[in-house]
């Protein structure tokens, strides 16, 4: 069934790996049933969120290779979850309550002193009129909690499999501030409803509001969409992600070379009991891609992982895939350049140190030449062919050097490799050779 799916970040921040993780899998749920992916701004939170950041998402999400059908942000849809906040007034099943943070903290203290979870006592339901009277006088506004049915909630999750809460152990969730502004919990519901939302796909921290909204959704449109949970990011210390840490955000691998399709890979199979593995683009991971792969535990992330597999991405990624951004680089050498030094390179913008090496000059940590190698060095240069060179040139010449000095393997081709690229490992040197060229060849020997 084609399904539509929405991603609905709130735009407090830039978007991390964990965050690219449900934009993605809610992707890939439209694109494998050819469905719909709307992705709306959660931003009824005025004092938090930000068009900066809105844009921003909008421009990883792109980046990463998603297109959204529809855009949407709530803090435009004011008028509609006022509405529907009335009416749940008028059905009693939003109450008024008029105690402070401090207040309901202390609430919550004493329930725990005597072993007692911490649910709210519903007291806004039974004020009298004299009660709400004597608070507004004394200037408190009322915050709005939705009466739930304390009854179990069940669903069939896409990810965990059945899944049931007792919504007598949750609190009454308060659903408007006393500002007047909504919590996340609302609106949610009712874009869903009026997006004709059929699967909501999210992070397992909002299995708890599932219960909930799943009253609201009945309340209000007598169904409900279907739902996963799937599991979370966490760093290498075992932390949750947050929107604060830079370091994993969308953006910061955008900026240090980091392949779209290798982050997205990672973001979706790292977690899933499919190996994280190079693939050919956004289909073939459509395709591999199942919700019930998901595992249930939280997914480590290692960058060091991610590194391993954006290498592996490109050493097959072929050149014209690349063409434009080496330009962009200053990279010339086209597509033998590329061949020649792709498979040494973890991240695309190592090629300029190649470029350099080949072009300019040896890198300033290069490794010293061996002074017992003077001789060798002598030999090489009088066996270096003429140009014109090609892929052969390295082959005629060490064939030659070997007979000569009886060198083999590596005595035979590291000091050549230190010397012509100042590194000790690198690109094959029959493939990278001609780009250094006779007469750099020989200034390096001599
Ligand atoms: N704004 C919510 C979040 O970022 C959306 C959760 C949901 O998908 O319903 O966690």
């Amino acid at each position: 069934m084609a399904e539509i799916v929405r991603f609905a970040p709130s735009p407090t921040g830039n978007i991390h790996i964990g965050n690219a993780r449900p934009a993605l899998i809610n992707w890939l749920v439209a694109m494998k049933t050819d469905g719909q992916f709307i992705l709306r701004y959660d931003d009824t939170d005025q004092e938090r969120s930000r068009r900066e950041y809105a844009d921003n998402i909008a421009e990883d999400l792109a980046w990463l290779g998603i297109k959204p059908d529809r855009v949407e942000r709530q803090s435009e849809r004011m008028g509609l979850y006022d509405t529907v906040a009335d009416r749940l007034r008028q059905m009693g099943r939003l109450y008024a309550c008029y105690e402070t943070p401090d207040e309901l903290d202390r609430k919550r203290k004493r329930l725990r002193a005597r072993g007692l979870p911490p649910v709210y006592d519903r007291t806004g339901l039974n004020l009298t009129a004299e009660e709400i009277g004597a608070y507004e006088a004394e200037g408190r506004k009322p915050h709005w909690r939705f009466l739930l049915d304390q009854k179990t909630i069940r669903w069939e999750d896409g990810i965990r499999g059945e899944q049931s809460i007792e919504c007598d152990s949750v609190s009454d969730p308060v659903l408007v501030r006393e500002d007047g502004t909504y919590l996340y919990t609302l609106p949610s519901v009712i874009d869903d409803i009026d997006m004709g939302v059929t699967y909501v796909i999210r992070g397992d921290d909002h299995v708890t509001n599932t219960a909930v909204q799943i009253q609201l959704f009945e309340l209000l449109s007598g169904k409900s969409p279907k739902f996963a949970h799937h599991n979370l990011i966490i760093n290498a210390s075992g932390e949750g992600l947050s929107k604060r840490l830079g370091s994993l955000s969308i953006r910061t691998m955008r900026e240090e070379g980091y392949e779209p399709l290798a982050v997205a890979i990672f973001a979706v199979l790292n977690g899933t009991s499919d190996p994280v593995q190079p693939l050919a683009d956004m289909e073939a991971l459509a395709e591999l891609f199942a919700l019930d792969k998901v595992s249930r535990s939280a997914s480590k992330f290692d960058m060091a992982d991610l590194g391993h597999l954006n290498a592996r991405i490109l050493h097959e990624t072929d050149f014209a895939s690349v063409e434009d951004r080496l330009k962009a680089m200053g990279v010339a050498g086209g597509e033998p350049f590329w061949h020649a030094v792709r498979g040494n390179i973890e991240r695309l913008p190592e090629v300029k140190a190649w470029w350099h090496v080949a072009h300019e000059g040896l890198p300033s940590d290069a490794v010293a030449r061996d002074p017992e190698d003077a001789d060798f060095y002598a030999k090489a240069i009088a066996l270096l062919p003429q140009e014109p060179w090609d892929a052969m040139t390295w082959k005629t010449w060490t064939t030659a050097l070997k007979t000569e000095t009886g060198r083999k393997g590596k005595s035979l081709f590291m000091p050549l490799r230190v010397a012509l690229t100042g590194y000790s490992h690198g690109p094959e040197l029959a493939a990278f050779l001609p780009f250094i060229g006779y007469q750099r060849t020989l200034d390096r020997l001599s």
